[in-house]
């Protein structure tokens, strides 16, 4: 098994917030451990408002007001030591970022400056990381690189909304792998993009994480992505990890009644009966149900749900689950 690149332990992280003089807390990642390995895509599922983007924000150490870590450990593994990313300074923080770990944030506007041409976006990320560089020299690296990556060397001629939506995609992934990072962290990179748009995105990222042998840790709600791309895959709902195992696992024996929703809402090639979607909605993380969050939308909840939330149980070292009938009879499943 590889070495452990990234890894959180009961890692909490809430907004406080100031509602007309009354705070709110949003749990948004309540208690989450991780154990992130070197060269492998983890990916992180659930649907929208869970708590996912919070927790990448977290993972990149980019938690600003009102966001805040209120408990746990983030540490990140690199050179034979263990740096605590939740105590790091500005300066660290600068450092560490994009040479070691890159931040693909959802939308590529928010990366990509509107009024400048591509390759001037190109030329004051590198100008800004890589001293005594020319301008000309400059060009040459972002040029070199777009070509490694397949992509048209037009696109660095282009203003950004001179590209689809795609072609910006695939420009913001190219943009935030320039370093050749060793982690790098992708939200939603998929979002708004149609399904074949989507497989040439997927595929950019794929082969990224190949050629730079680095880890990826990707965000989408949308498990066909996942299924495509991810070796291991952590279901996450109301702010916590509630399923954890490789992707076959996830898709083949998934446990929890959330995965297994998830999994059941997908279409499937010449199956034209209904699928079954997640009954209910998604709590807010304001106001976390009690015991099992899933409890208010899950039908085989029992008392004991309602009350306590339900401690790991490992079915092999790679899948865990937090689910009280997990292991019973009743549910019909045998757990460890
Ligand atoms: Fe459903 Fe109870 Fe399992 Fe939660 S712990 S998923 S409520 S059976």
């Amino acid at each position: 098994m590889n070495d452990t690149i990234l890894r959180t332990e009961k890692l909490k992280a809430f907004y406080i917030l100031d509602v007309l003089g009354t705070q709110k807390i949003v749990q948004a990642v309540n208690e989450i451990d991780l154990n992130i390995r070197e060269n492998e895509v983890y990916g992180i599922a659930g649907e929208s408002g869970c708590g996912k983007t919070t927790l990448l924000k977290a993972l990149v150490a980019a938690v600003e007001p009102p966001l805040r870590i209120m408990d746990g450990y983030i540490f990140y593994y690199a050179d034979g030591r263990a740096i605590d990313m939740t105590t790091l300074d500005p300066e660290a923080k600068r450092r560490l970022r994009w040479e070691h770990i890159s931040y693909v944030p959802q939308g590529s506007m928010s990366v990509l400056n509107p009024v400048i041409k591509v390759k001037e976006t190109f030329r004051d990320f590198i100008s800004s990381h890589v001293e005594g560089r020319t301008r000309e020299e400059i060009f040459t690296i972002a040029r070199g690189y777009i070509a490694e990556l397949g992509l048209p060397p037009g696109i660095l001629d282009a203003y950004p909304h001179q590209l689809s939506g795609g072609m910006r995609q695939r420009v913001t992934i190219a943009l935030a792998t320039l370093l050749k990072p060793r982690l790098i962290i992708s939200d939603e990179p998929t979002t708004a993009l149609d399904v074949v748009v989507q497989r040439g995105v997927v595929q950019l990222l794929k082969d990224i994480q190949q050629k730079l042998q680095n880890t990826i840790v990707l965000v989408t709600h949308d498990m066909g992505v996942h299924a495509n791309i991810a070796d291991r895959i952590g279901i996450m709902y109301a702010g916590k990890i509630v399923e954890e195992g490789t992707t076959e696992t996830i898709f083949g024996n998934p446990l929890h009644p959330y995965t297994q929703y998830l999994i059941n809402s997908l279409p499937r090639f010449g199956d034209k009966s209904p699928r079954q979607s997640v009954p209910g909605s998604p709590p807010s993380l304001a106001n976390v149900p009690s015991g099992c969050p899933f409890h208010p939308r899950c039908p085989y909840a029992l008392t004991v749900c309602m009350e306590q939330m339900p401690a790991y149980l490992y079915l092999d070292d790679q899948h865990r689950v937090a689910c009280w009938l997990v292991g019973e009879e009743k549910y019909g499943r045998k757990g460890a």
